[in-house]
């Protein structure tokens, strides 16, 4: 066999092993999504139908299978169950792998800086979909995942240079998009304190251009939302978390990238 194909077999071996990771994480994602909001512990209570409080097999726990095996369907009651949970499950393993995609897999195994970039960028997306779920249910985050996406900035600390953004950089990002959301919240009561940590501590971790890239894509997406939501149902509230968040989750693998097509595309005068 070449080493092309073996090449090819080996990214395809570890895409599915990152998949089924972010699947298992999603599920506990799920768990956090429900119970935070109403304080409920995460880990006493097993998981049990929300119509008939029956508790879920084991073999019905696996994530996204189970769910489609029992075409939604709770087993005891028959009641439907959420397609959001598989979804959440999905979307985790997805953005897992995404992560992944963008590093050179043959190099992983020899670089652990790489590697400790990608785990950091995994549990930030699943980070930001706690955050982005809660929020849109609730329109409010809640502190202890916020406190969750401020501390993964630590580690990357250690990652500065190649990996990530240098500290200045990761200074001035906490600091950049933070204190004017701060400033608006303060004089509009516009914007609630959690965009505001959650954008602290999304600059902290990604630096810079990548904060800026985030906050003009959520900023972006919440506009073009709000006008359609506003038209269908005339409703003008709305949570702002979610879309910072999917700016936050682009800007975390292509903010960079982004600002820097931007600079040089539209403000090099040359
Ligand atoms: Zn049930």
């Amino acid at each position: 066999m070449s080493t092309q194909v073996l090449e090819l077999i080996m990214c395809i071996i570890i895409y599915l092993i990152v998949f089924c990771f972010g699947m298992i994480i999603g599920s506990f994602l799920n768990v956090c999504i429900y119970r935070l909001p109403k304080n409920e512990s995460l880990i006493k209570r097993s998981s049990h139908c929300m119509t008939c409080g029956e508790k879920i097999r084991a073999r019905d726990l696996v994530p996204i299978f189970s769910w489609l095996f029992l075409k939604g369907k709770c087993h005891s009651c028959g009641e439907k169950i959420s397609g959001r949970y598989p979804l959440v499950e999905s979307l985790n393993a997805l953005l897992y792998v995404w992560v992944f995609m963008q590093v050179d897999i043959a190099e992983l195994v020899f670089d652990y800086a790489s590697l400790a970039n990608c785990i950091i960028l995994c549990l930030y997306m699943s980070v930001l979909i706690v955050i982005a779920f809660i929020d849109y249910d609730t329109q409010e985050m809640h502190l202890s995942v916020l406190i969750a996406a401020a501390l993964l900035a630590i580690p990357s600390f250690f990652l500065t240079g190649e990996y990530g953004a240098s500290l200045k950089e990761r200074i001035i990002g906490a600091l950049i998009i933070s204190v004017p959301f701060l400033i608006l919240g303060l004089i509009t009561g516009g914007m609630g304190m959690g965009d505001v940590v959650l954008m602290a501590a999304g600059g902290l971790l990604l630096g810079t251009k990548a904060i800026v890239v985030a906050a003009l894509l959520g900023i972006v997406l919440a506009a073009i939302v709000g006008v359609i939501i506003k038209k269908k149902s005339g409703e003008s509230k709305m949570a702002f978390g979610p879309y910072l968040c999917i700016g936050l989750a682009i800007a975390a693998t292509h903010g960079t990238k982004i600002a820097d097509w931007y600079i040089n595309t539209f403000l090099t005068f040359e």
